[in-house]
This record gives C-alpha cells, structure tokens and sequence, in this order.
C-alpha cells in the first residue's frame, strides 16, 4: 500500500518536495492488531505543526516514516477479538492506503448511525473541538453575541451553528471568499459574516457587531484576535481554539497590539485543546447528531480523490479551498 512520508522540515509554506509517497508493506496483524483498508483520509490543520522538530502537544512527523492522521477504514483482518472483517473504524494512522493498528486505539464506528466521513467531521474530533471549545472554554450562555473567525471551516460552521441553537443574540462570522460567506449567511443562519480579506477585520467587524461580542471563538489569531478583543464586551470570553493565519508563518506576529484591554474589561481568553474533552464526546455526539439528522445543523465537505492527493488536500486546507471539512476519499 501507498504511504505518505515526510522527507523533510518545510520552512515556512510547505511544498511538495517536503514529501514522498512511498509504497510500503501490508503487514498481516500481530495479537491484538487489526488490518485496515482506509476509505477516508483526513487532512487537519494541527499537521502543519507536526511538521516542524519542536515539541508540542503532539510530537513531531518522523523523517522518512509514514505520517499519520485521523482516517476511516474497513477491516480486511483481524487478530484482535471484537473486531471482525467488513467493520469500520475511526483511527489514527491515516496518510496511507492500509494500516496495521493496535485494537486498542481504534473505535469501531457504524454507517448506519451517520456516513462515514462525519466521523472525521462535523461527527468527530473537529466538531467536538466546536462543541466544548464554545459551550466549556468560552462558557458561552444564551443571548450572547458570538464572533467565529474561520467560520466556513470545519470547526467555525459548527461552532456559529451551535451557538444559534444555542440561543446566542447574534452570530458573525469571517472568511476568505464572498462564496464563504453567502453559505454563512444564507445556508447556515448566521446573522451576519464578511470576507476579511475585502478590508480590515476591525471595522468589518464592527460594522457586523454593532452592540459588540460576549465570547470569540478564534481559529486564525493575529489581526482577528486583535480585532475580537477590541470588540469584546466587558467579562467577555475567547476560546482560543487556533492560529491557522500564522502556520506558516517564518516571523511572530505583530497582533494582538491590544492586549492590556484584558485588563479593563477582565476577559478571559482560554486555550482549547479537544483532547481535554473526549468525556464530552458521548453527550456531543447524541445532541449534535441529532441536529444533524434534523436537518438543524448543515455541514459540508470538499472532497479529495485518491491517495496521491492527500497532499494537494492538506497544502489546499492551508489556502483556503475547503468549506467545511477537507477529505481524502480512496478510490476501490
Ligand atoms: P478548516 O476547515 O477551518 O480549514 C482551515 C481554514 O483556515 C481554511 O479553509 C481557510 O479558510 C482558513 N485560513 C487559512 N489561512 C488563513 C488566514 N491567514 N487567515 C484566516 N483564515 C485562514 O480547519 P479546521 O476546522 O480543521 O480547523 C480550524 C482551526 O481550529 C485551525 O486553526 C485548527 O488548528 C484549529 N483546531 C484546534 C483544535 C484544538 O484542539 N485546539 C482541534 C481542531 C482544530 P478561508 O478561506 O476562510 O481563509
């Protein structure tokens, strides 16, 4: 089977020469291991990091070693007990076309319940991410006014539609095409979005948020971070969730310029790792599911065939080609 490595560290925008797809062994499963054919592939931003030799909260790709990722797959073998051929799975051992992985670490999950790509979507780890960073980190409660950047994103549409259902007063949200930010509008039932790339985020803000914001969900940091907490009211909240604009970035940024503003209107501004939250995983799943099935909460996905694409996903996922969540299908 195909696998993708890493071959070396990019410096700043990742390019193709940073990878190899290789072909590598299907290994028959060892005691206690199951053999997966993978269907679906996930490409998620946090990769990015991964990519660079620093310690963080996931350690870094190997050189020369297949990558991994979250992916959806079928059992071909299995030597472990409760699990048999023809089931599918949730695992992390994605960037290639067949995985060996350990029982242990796979959940087993059901095409019934829900396709099989919402495991790695709006069903699975980012729209948990949307679930608990908005509803835990940011305490948000009804009849707050909720600001999202990356809001077309896997993450951002979930997290603007659950604060709606939620009874949130207003929901913005930014993102980088016109395209974005009609299905904002129009399809998701935000009140109001904009293309921060038309003009400053600042005063598209404002104009978007007239009464100001209670909590910030940031995905992108810098000038939407600084522009958030500008407009946050006072005992405002912020998950900060992530920092996509800055990735590749080979300098710190400049903004947030303003962060003594804390100070006076004593906002709390949170990290948010999902990892933290799997707890929540069972609650979410049965609410969010439900509105999924309800036809209460819309969610998209660009989808990506064939293995050899993987990283034409990822480096898209990093310019914005996605709306909603970026997948790798597998052709048979
Ligand atoms: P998305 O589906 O949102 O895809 C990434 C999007 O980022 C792109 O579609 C693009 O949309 C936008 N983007 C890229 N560059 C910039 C930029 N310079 N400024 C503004 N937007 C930009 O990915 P996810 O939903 O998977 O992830 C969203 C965020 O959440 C990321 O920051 C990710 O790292 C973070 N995350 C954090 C987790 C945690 O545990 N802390 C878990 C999961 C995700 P556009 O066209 O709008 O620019």
């Amino acid at each position: 089977g195909r696998e993708w490595h890493l071959v070396s560290r990019p410096q700043g925008w990742p390019v193709p020469g940073d990878f190899a797809l290789r072909e590598g062994p299907v290994a028959a499963p060892g005691e206690g291991q199951i053999l997966v054919r993978n269907l679906h592939l996930s490409v998620d931003p946090y990769m990015r990091g991964r990519m660079n030799d620093v310690k963080s909260y996931v350690p870094p790709f190997q050189l020369d070693e297949p990558m991994t990722g979250g992916a959806v797959g079928i059992v071909v073998a299995s030597k472990a007990e409760g699990f048999a051929p023809g089931d599918h799975v949730l695992h992390d051992l994605g960037w290639r076309e067949y995985a060996t992985p350990k029982a242990k670490h796979v959940t087993k999950i059901s095409a019934e319940l829900a396709p099989l790509t919402t495991y790695l979507g709006v069903l699975g780890m980012p729209g948990l991410t949307a679930y608990a960073g908005l509803l835990e980190v940011a305490s948000m409660k009804k009849g707050d006014a909720v600001f999202v950047s990356g809001a077309a994103g896997a993450v951002g549409s979930e997290v603007g539609q659950i604060a709606k259902l939620k009874g949130a007063s207003r929901v913005i949200g930014s993102a980088g095409s016109d395209e974005k930010v009609r299905v904002l509008t129009e399809e998701y039932g935000f009140d109001a979005a904009f293309n921060y790339k038309s003009g400053p985020v600042a005063e598209q803000l404002k104009e978007a948020a007239p009464s100001g914001i209670d909590v910030y969900f940031d995905n992108v940091g810098g000038e939407h971070l600084e522009a958030a907490i500008g407009r946050l009211n006072v005992h405002g909240r912020a998950a900060i969730c992530g920092m996509i604009a800055q990735y590749n970035a080979t300098e710190p940024p400049a903004a947030p310029r303003n962060l003594a503003m804390v100070i006076g209107k004593r906002l709390r501004l949170q990290g948010l790792l999902v990892m933290d939250h799997q707890d929540l995983m069972p609650q979410f799943f049965e609410e969010v599911s439900g509105w999924v099935r309800s036809g209460e909460l819309k969610y998209r996905e660009t989808v990506v065939e064939g293995v050899e694409h993987t990283l034409d996903a990822f480096l898209g996922l990093l310019k914005g080609d996605n709306t909603g969540k970026m997948i790798v299908t597998l052709a048979d």
